[in-house]
């Protein structure tokens, strides 16, 4: 059975948002610039930021 009402469609949008969330904007270079997720830390490629997650 193929079922074509949109389903699939749902959950690929809810990763995406749940994927936007994991990106933090970088509080130095301000909104467009996003830190990127390392391990254990968020490191900006732009000025050098580095904010580690909390445990
Ligand atoms: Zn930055």
């Amino acid at each position: 059975m193929v079922s074509s009402d949109g389903t699939p469609n749902a959950a690929y949008s809810l990763d995406g948002e749940k994927l936007k969330r994991n990106n933090k904007p970088c509080p130095r270079c301000g909104d467009g610039v996003f830190l990127a997720k390392h391990a254990d830390r968020f490191h900006c490629g732009r000025c050098g930021y580095t904010e580690y997650g909390k445990k």
